[in-house]
């Protein structure tokens, strides 16, 4: 079999040349990072629910018309997605205070922002992903004030799909980063949502009791990680049927 030519390796996906020309193969590790990967596991598991939960929120935004660049999943780790030029921001998106925002502003975690705040940070390892202004954005050219017009749109119609279907399970999105990616349909580019949504990249806690059902677990060291990824595609109901552990019946 012919080997498949790699485009990219990142902390938990690994990227490859997919088989028509603009597409790519999105391999789901089971490596969990944190701080900057200063913090590393192998979680086994991790990247099969990831690989699901992507599928199961791209799917959904595709259906009620947001673009993504997500095409179809093509096995337990594996998805095929558009390729696309990656605008090099993380796009935050926060409906309660937690995480970096509450250190930054002194906020206490759980409080519910005014309205959902959209942040940006410049998307470079070496230095932190730094907070970074639309002022930065339009001068350096990462982006011009067209896009992020567009940018904030997607942003906005994300969060309010992810947290309406997650509302719907008993699970609030406290927050959470995509990414954006420019595809060219001839002579017109457009901005479609790129990389991953799963519980890697949101904070989503139960509604009633408040448990952290997202990477905060392993950040913070809170118990089993897969056991809360698990927890979010049961409610889901995108528990992969061969992947559910269960015990031997005994037979009189
Ligand atoms: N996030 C992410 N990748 C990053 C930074 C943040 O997926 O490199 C997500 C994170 O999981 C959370 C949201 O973005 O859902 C906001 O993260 P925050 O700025 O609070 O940073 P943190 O406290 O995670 O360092």
């Amino acid at each position: 079999m012919a080997r498949r030519t790699k485009i990219y390796e990142g902390k938990a996906k690994i990227m490859y040349e997919g088989p028509e020309p603009g597409t790519i193969v999105q391999y789901f590790k089971d490596d969990a990072t944190a701080f900057n990967a200063e913090k590393k596991a192998v979680i086994e598991g991790k990247g099969v629910l990831n690989n699901r939960l992507s599928e199961y929120f791209m799917t959904g935004l595709n259906l009620v018309g947001v673009p993504t660049h997500f095409i179809r999943r093509l096995n337990m780790r594996e998805q095929l997605v558009r390729s696309c030029e990656i605008i090099p921001l993380e796009v935050i998106v926060r409906n309660f205070a937690a995480g970096s925002l509450s250190k930054r502003l002194g906020i206490e975690e759980g409080t519910q922002l005014p309205r959902p705040i959209v942040e940006y940070c410049y998307k470079d390892d070496a230095l932190g992903d730094p907070l970074v202004s639309e002022e930065h954005i339009a001068a350096f050219g990462w982006a011009s004030p067209q896009d992020m017009d567009d940018v904030l749109s997607l942003a906005l119609r994300v969060n309010d799909f992810l947290t309406g279907v997650m509302y719907g399970v008993g699970i609030r999105v406290v927050d959470f980063k995509i990414e954006i990616g420019r595809v060219y349909d001839g002579d017109f580019q457009r901005l479609i949502v790129a990389d991953e949504i799963s519980p890697d990249s949101c904070r989503l806690w139960d509604i009633e009791t408040g448990q952290k059902l997202d990477k905060d677990v392993f950040r913070r060291d809170l118990g089993s990680l897969t056991d809360a990824y698990s927890e979010v595609a049961r409610r889901l109901g995108v528990m992969p049927k061969n992947t559910q552990v269960t015990k031997p019946t005994l037979i009189n």
